[in-house]
């Protein structure tokens, strides 16, 4: 079955007591013994598993085309898992434009416990080539990385961990399931913060791990009992949200990304606009490689003006219709000025403003930014 078929229909049956085409909340964080002491309906204690989880990761698995799905209460939970579940020592090679929880976790909490991290610039392949070490047991990928929209050929980097015997994860928030499928191009593990576009309503936090690699073998086996014993789950309701946005999952998306690219078309074409970051358009440097690993480009796009911090900070304070936000994914648009959510550390450009587009019609997007653009 194809995509939207099986957005609609993972993980949704009509429940069988009730006859109820929606699932119920299963509000329980406990579940009753039989009198021969087993669970007869699978289940024993929410953080263990509930049904409203086990419908998500289903279709989460589903969705991705993996074998196992897990969720998380959030993309920065399910992250923590991938790296927990290494060994003191390993090495990982991550992106040197990447989402900046990401970056902060490895270096303020998994390097204090012995992980050994690189992070390099993925655009050429060979800078992660270059970064291996014999010890080298995960290559983190991202891409479009976030904010600068950066593309890694995903198959070339699968092939770079295969021959040393490490593991590819990437994370697929940004292009989503809808358009990029890291699994069918050789990755090993797909991340997702659901936060973003899977939960498309900016109102529930969660995360996803799908693995190629089945239950039993150890690797998977350790991130299901990170999941169960470091309780970074979802609840009953949060899973319930997400299950809900998923069959309208690929509309939302193919109409982001249609937008997106004529805004993209029209800052491009803007005299303010010092450059514009988004994989569709030809004079992007990682175009031909988006082109052959995407089906479409996405809702996300950022931009930079002249005259750093102070100018960006002036056309965001001048919009109406976008919201300044960060996060991403969510029906409205929203702007931010990134470095300044990222922190002292952040290495994004001051002059740079990162969009996510919405479900707001065309017009009234390119009418806000255009008077935002006006010099006063
Ligand atoms: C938001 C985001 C995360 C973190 O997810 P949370 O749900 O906020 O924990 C990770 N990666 C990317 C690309 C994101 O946009």
């Amino acid at each position: 079955m194809k995509f939207e078929t099986l957005a609609v229909h993972a993980g949704r049956e009509v429940e069988a007591g009730t006859g109820a085409v929606t699932p119920s909340i299963t509000l329980a964080t406990t579940f009753e013994r039989a009198e021969d002491g087993t669970f007869p309906h699978g289940n024993l204690y929410t953080r263990s598993g509930n049904p409203n989880r086990d419908a998500l990761e289903t279709a989460y698995a589903t969705l991705e085309g993996g074998a196992v799905g897990l969720a998380f209460g959030s993309g920065m939970a399910a992250i923590a898992a991938v790296f927990q579940a290494l060994d003191t020592g390993d090495h990982v090679i991550l992106p040197d434009d990447l989402y900046h929880g990401t970056r902060f976790f490895i270096r303020d909490v998994m390097q204090r416990w012995g992980l050994a991290a690189d992070f390099v610039d993925m655009r050429d392949h060979r800078n992660v080539e270059n970064a291996l070490r014999p010890n080298t047991r995960l290559i983190w990928a991202e891409t479009p990385t976030n904010p600068l929209l950066r593309i890694a050929d995903i198959a070339a980097l699968a092939q770079i961990a295969q021959n040393t015997g490490a593991r590819l994860a990437v994370d697929n928030t940004w292009a989503t399931p809808v358009w990029q499928n890291p699994l069918a191009l050789g990755a090993d593990v797909v991340m997702h913060s659901s936060t973003k576009y899977f939960g498309g309503h900016s109102d529930v936090l969660g995360g996803a791990l799908i693995t190629r690699e089945s239950e039993d073998v150890p690797f998977v086996t350790r991130l299901r009992q990170i999941q169960k014993l470091g309780g970074g789950v979802p609840s009953p309701f949060d899973c319930w949200l997400i299950l809900r946005s998923l069959p309208t999952l690929s509309l939302r998306v193919r109409a982001q990304t249609e937008t997106a690219g004529k805004v993209a078309d029209y800052l491009a074409a803007h005299p303010r606009v010092t450059a514009v970051h988004y994989p569709a358009l030809k004079t992007h440097d990682g175009h031909a490689v988006a082109a052959k690993q995407m089906r479409g480009f996405g809702g996300m796009l950022s931009f930079e003006v002249a005259g750093g911090q102070d100018t960006a900070m002036k056309v965001a304070s001048k919009v109406q219709l976008f919201t300044r936000a960060t996060s991403l994914g969510g029906v409205e648009s929203l702007i931010e000025h990134r470095a300044s959510v990222e922190g002292v550390d952040s290495k994004t450009p001051q002059g740079l403003l990162r969009v996510s587009i919405g479900l707001e019609h065309i017009d009234d997007l390119i009418a806000d930014l255009s008077k935002a653009l006006d010099r006063d």
